[in-house]
């Protein structure tokens, strides 16, 4: 049998682009549909925009720390309709590299909803098209708890585009969205407050750094609130604590997970089997249950970075299209960044899963960051390395703090590279820096 092309891939983001791309760079004849913009959540609705809008949200306090430092800023006010769009007109030209780079790779884009008619057929609204192989990167969305006034809530695709911005945002949820848009509302100037579920949130982060960000937003003035939940919001925003108390907000934003894009695709008809969770279930190599169907990135529900959506699709265009041994996606010591204000960075173990598996030693500095011995601001920053005892090999690193993203990425190549502390020890720090500390470390705390 013949087929229009070798791998049809439906959707265009992290993941599918990636996978289009290198497939086609490997000779196979590619298509892939999109349904709504080129490059997916990241770009259009995630870590792009999100990034550029918490760049707008530290300008408060860097007008307010450069007065020490002799510069008069004068009357300060922020216009919310000129970062939306001119985020909005970034995004819109990254939408037009994506297309040129599909292009140029040879990809054929089609524009709209696809779903499978049989294991070899895609239709995109109303056109037929068959593949040999078909690759699912179909994402994830926001998924919102039902509840009384659930219908005056919105998500993070809505946030990017508010016609007015908050002067009160309440935002419910304890992971990263929640964390990086109280951080976003409230730097661009909202009373803001968090409510969340749990005890602290960023669960699954190291706790001592989940404690000492709670400390540094506090700092902040976003107004935190623990073991609390939402039982009801009327129209007018007014939203009722499960406590009994109300808060009265301008918009509140659910940041309440996401859930793999699964939905009318037709996965049933076709037999590919979802996980309990509802993902696309797949093997070491993304093969789903149907053997020439593949699916990669949020839509599988590992790890929900755009990186590994990346990581995974080269993992497909090598294995499908390539030569040489199959390829499997590592997830072991991924570094990751919460954009909060102090960023996170981490990789490899928390202190409380290396403690379950090794004898650890922990070595940690929590100091102020010398911009702020002018500035005068209050804000520290904690860094931490946890080495196991019995190879000296460091298993985990941890920091909060300005940066903490940009420093993390390099620390994690020597993770990677299985860096005992006596390589961070026999580095020569660069100085003055805040990463130095990370090599200068000399006595364990715990
Ligand atoms: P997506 O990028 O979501 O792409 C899926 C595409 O498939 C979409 O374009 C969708 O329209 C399309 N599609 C779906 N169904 C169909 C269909 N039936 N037919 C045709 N097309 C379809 N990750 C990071 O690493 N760093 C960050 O800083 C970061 N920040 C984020 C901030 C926010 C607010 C959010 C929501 C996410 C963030 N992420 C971040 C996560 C990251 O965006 C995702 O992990 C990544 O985009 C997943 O890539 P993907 O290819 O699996 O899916
Ligand atoms: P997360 O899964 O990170 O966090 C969801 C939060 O919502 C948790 O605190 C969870 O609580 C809470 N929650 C879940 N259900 C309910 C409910 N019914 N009522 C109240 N609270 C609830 O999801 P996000 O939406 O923050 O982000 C999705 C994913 O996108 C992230 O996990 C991450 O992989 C990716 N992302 C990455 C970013 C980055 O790399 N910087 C930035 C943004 C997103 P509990 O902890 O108790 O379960």
């Amino acid at each position: 049998m013949t087929y229009q092309y070798d791998l049809y891939v439906i959707g265009a983001g992290s993941g599918g682009v990636r996978a289009s791309r290198m497939s086609a760079a490997r000779g196979a004849r590619v298509a892939v549909a999109e349904s709504t913009y080129l490059g997916g959540t990241c770009v259009n609705v995630g870590c792009v925009p999100k990034k550029l809008f918490v760049y707008g949200s530290h300008f408060a306090e860097e007008f307010e720390d450069s007065e020490r430092f002799g510069w008069q800023v004068g009357e300060r006010s922020f216009h919310w309709p000129t970062l939306r769009d001119n985020k909005t007109a970034e995004i819109e030209r990254l939408n037009g590299i994506y297309q040129n780079l599909l292009d140029g790779a040879g990809v054929d884009t089609h524009r709209g909803h696809a779903q499978l008619l049989d294991a070899h057929t895609v239709d995109v609204d109303g056109t037929r098209y068959t593949a040999d192989k078909i690759l699912i990167a179909t994402g994830s969305r926001p998924y919102v708890p039902e509840f009384p006034g659930c219908e005056h809530v919105i998500t993070s695709n809505e946030a990017f585009y508010l016609d007015t911005f908050p002067k009160r945002a309440v935002v419910v949820g304890g992971g990263y969205i929640a964390v990086e848009f109280a951080g976003i509302f409230a730097g661009l100037g909202a009373e803001t407050h968090l409510i969340y579920r749990g005890p602290l949130f960023l669960r699954g982060f190291d706790e001592g750094i989940r404690g000492f960000v709670r400390d540094e937003l506090e700092k902040k003035g976003i107004h935190l609130h623990f073991e609390e939940n939402v039982s009801r919001v009327d129209a007018d925003r007014t939203v009722h604590l499960t406590s009994g108390g109300t808060l009265s907000a301008d918009t509140v934003l659910y940041a309440t997970g996401r859930r793999p894009n699964t939905a009318n695709l037709g996965l049933e008809s076709v037999g590919v089997a979802l996980t309990d969770a509802g993902a696309v279930a797949v093997d070491d190599y993304f093969q789903t249950s149907v053997d020439n169907i593949y699916a990669i990135g949020d839509v599988i529900d590992r790890m929900q970075l755009t990186p590994v959506a990346i990581g995974e699709g080269m993992c497909i265009a090598h294995n499908l299209f390539g030569t040489g041994e199959k390829r499997k996606q590592d997830y072991d010591n991924v570094p990751t960044a919460v954009f909060c204000q102090p960023n996170i960075g981490t990789v490899g173990l928390t202190e409380e899963a290396a403690r379950e598996r090794f004898e650890i030693d922990v070595y940690e500095s929590v100091f102020r960051p010398m911009k702020h011995t002018i500035s005068g601001r209050e804000e520290r920053t904690l860094m931490k390395l946890l080495v196991r005892r019995a190879d000296d090999v460091v298993v985990g690193l941890h920091m909060a703090g300005p940066d903490a993203g940009e420093i993390v990425q390099g620390m994690a190549v020597a993770m990677k590279a299985g860096a005992t502390k006596a390589h961070f020890d026999a580095t020569v720090g660069i100085h003055p820096t805040a990463a130095e500390e990370f090599v200068t470390m000399r006595e364990s705390v715990r």
